[in-house]
């Protein structure tokens, strides 16, 4: 198996609704989220899955989470805005469309910040 891994980042605002502590309050992260694809076999170039169209599918999904206040988001209305969360939300946009080019998404991880993270994966991806 052959194993992408793309990283893209961007800023928002949350709060956490059932949380006692500081992160009750609204503040603001610079989120970094990492997506790993995988892949059986490689195309005549030698590629599992173009970096580059690997990358612009993530930024597709986090430009409508970008310099938004995630609890306004119809889906962080029903799911807390946390990284866990943050992270099946992408997990769940990215995984039929990297289906159809043929890849297995493995693994999404997000970091609010840079010794904090969450990740969402499928028990057999
Ligand atoms: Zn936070």
């Amino acid at each position: 198996m052959y194993e992408l891994k793309v990283v893209s980042f961007f800023s928002a605002a949350h709060s956490l609704r059932e949380y006692q502590g500081k992160c009750e309050a609204m503040h603001g992260h610079n989120w970094k989220v990492e997506v790993a694809v995988r892949r059986q076999d490689l195309d005549k170039a030698g590629l599992a899955l173009d970096f580059k169209e690997l990358k612009y599918m993530l930024n597709s999904v986090i430009d409508n989470l970008d310099h938004k206040d995630l609890g306004q988001i119809d889906f962080f209305k029903k799911h807390n805005p946390s990284s866990e969360n943050i992270a099946y939300f992408i997990y769940n946009e990215l995984k039929m469309p990297l289906e159809n080019k043929g890849c297995a998404l493995k693994k999404v991880t997000v970091w609010e910040q840079r010794d904090y993270c969450a990740s969402y994966y499928e028990k057999d991806s």
